[in-house]
């Protein structure tokens, strides 16, 4: 594979991360659809909301779940 641009910084990249949603590379940083203002994010909220809990990426709903979790422990 062929170093790339990441197509929010233009940082060369030798191993590019392909966002699922727009299909362009991304360099580590911003290889998630809120690093680097996905042009589909709009699409991929309306969805989360959609369907709640279904899409996990580690965005907002992570604390929510860690919360969740903790109630189990104690
Ligand atoms: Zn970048
Ligand atoms: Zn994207």
């Amino acid at each position: 594979m062929l170093p790339e641009k990441c197509a929010y910084c233009g940082d060369m990249v030798d191993i590019p991360f392909e966002c699922n949603y727009c299909k362009d590379p991304f360099c580590a940083e911003h290889r998630l659809p809120e690093d680097h203002r996905c042009v589909k994010l709009t699409q991929i909220r309306a969805k989360k909301f959609g369907q709640r809990g279904v899409i996990r990426d580690g965005g907002p709903n992570d604390s929510g779940l860690k919360k969740f979790f903790r109630k189990f422990k104690t």
